[in-house]
């Protein structure tokens, strides 16, 4: 630790920064400052908008707490180790699937010729920092500050941050909820939270606006269409991200499907169940995931992928936005034979071939264009609270302040929450300062 570096600033609050994901989404980031420890809450990056990591502004940090592993809360932590050797603290699971995902990004850059924020080395020193704690245990780590994970219910291992400090006598709490989701699902139970009296909450505002489509609704008819799809003799491509929705998504198929249906297992997914084996308080009901793994057939290499989009089948793989991995090779083979249907379920952002693919616009796939004539559907399986699960959320924690970040109606968000929910809301831009 070493919090001495930033003793003696002379702050008597708790103040907040806002570094990232600040009226958009991507590179999430808030550093908190008690006066004696600066701390990091997520250092994430804008995968999709030229590797984008926070602007630290040469500040020191004691210590990082990660909410989860998706890279845009994620994919900057190595930024941090630049010139500096914090803690980074976050669930056990986190690591490992932190590890793989940073992994895959810079073999990703490395491809295509994308320069990263940061160097090998800097990733070398943040997994040796990588500090794992579990849920519902508070964490004093510096004399008078503390934190404690409270399970989001958004992917394994994710959670919501209660920082508190008791800095120079005063007793100040945060919450910074990371991506929640106070759904239950197939895979995760539903989001805990603190109970009233924290003095303000960090809010993500994915869907500040928009409702879910009831869950059962959703999965059935996604399974009637899959199987519309396979009785018409066409393959079913299922993209997914690797992290939570695929395993969501293997849930369903092995609930609803008829069980001898051909169904495949490609991509990074597959890693992510390896994950999750060591892990399985992680998941809600590890026997019905373990069974979920063992319906499936792992597809291993590149003339198994040729074969089995020869016949009527269920292929669940990565990317989620088409943006790489094997569904790549399915597309192109599937867009000449005629014979396959692509499932999109999840949030499509601008600019990647998922949101090309929605908007009727060509696909960029090798440098070159891709016209797909394959008919497609879109399934929004989301891990995120819906508009009403995010206000009660808020409502029930009843804080002094609340900064909504992580949405593209950010402001909209903390205008119905001034006006209607009565509370003290706020849409910081980027690097703007809030004591509390
Ligand atoms: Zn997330
Ligand atoms: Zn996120």
């Amino acid at each position: 630790m070493n919090g001495i570096s930033t003793l003696g600033r002379g702050i008597d609050f708790l103040e907040l920064r806002f570094l990232g994901a600040a009226r958009e989404v991507g590179k999430s980031c808030v550093a908190v400052d008690t006066g004696e420890l600066r701390v990091a809450l997520d250092c994430g990056m804008k995968v999709h908008d030229h590797n984008e990591a926070p602007a630290l502004d040469k500040l020191r940090f004691d210590a990082c707490i990660l909410s989860h592993a998706h890279l845009d809360h994620s994919g900057g932590l190595p930024v941090l180790y630049k010139h500096e050797n914090p803690p980074t603290f976050c669930t056990f699971p986190t690591i490992p699937m932190t590890t793989l995902l940073l992994e895959d990004s810079e073999k990703l850059a490395q491809i295509n010729g994308h320069e990263l924020p940061y160097r090998r080395t800097d990733t070398m020193k943040l997994y040796r920092k990588f500090t794992p704690l579990p849920y519902n245990t508070p964490y004093e780590f510096f004399e008078g500050s503390s934190f404690e994970f409270y399970d989001a219910g958004h992917i394994p291992g994710s959670a919501g941050i209660l920082f508190e400090s008791k800095a120079q006598g005063k007793k100040k709490s945060v919450f910074y909820t990371g991506d929640f989701n106070s759904g239950e699902t197939r895979l995760l139970p539903k989001a805990k939270f603190p109970r009233d009296g924290v003095n303000a909450v960090v809010v993500e505002s994915t869907y500040a606006f928009r409702e879910h489509t009831e869950r059962a609704a959703l999965e059935r008819k996604f399974i009637n269409s899959v199987e519309d799809c396979l009785a018409d003799g066409y393959t079913a491509l299922v993209s997914s991200f690797a992290v939570g929705r695929s395993q969501e998504v293997m849930l369903v198929l092995k609930s609803l499907l008829h069980s001898k249906t051909k169904t495949y297992l490609d991509g990074m997914s597959q890693k992510v169940c390896t994950i999750l084996a060591d892990y399985p308080s992680y998941v809600k009901n590890y026997k019905a995931f373990a069974d979920a793994v063992k319906s499936l057939s792992f597809v291993n290499g590149g003339a198994m992928r040729k074969r089995i989009a020869q016949k009527p089948c269920v292929i669940l793989t990565t990317s989620g936005m088409l943006e790489g991995g094997p569904i790549l090779n399915y597309l192109k083979t599937l867009n000449k034979s005629g014979k396959g249907k692509i499932f999109l379920t999840g949030f499509q952002v601008e600019g990647t071939n998922g949101r090309k693919l929605l908007d009727g616009e060509p696909l960029s796939v090798d440098g070159g264009e891709m016209d797909v004539q394959m008919p497609f559907e879109h399934f929004d399986f989301s891990a995120h609270a819906s508009a009403k699960q995010l206000r009660d959320a808020i409502r029930r924690m009843n804080p002094e302040k609340v900064f909504c970040v992580h949405g593209d109606s950010c402001g909209a968000f903390a205008e119905d929450l001034r006006e209607n929910g009565g509370f003290d809301a706020f849409a910081p831009a980027l690097g703007e300062k809030h004591a509390i």
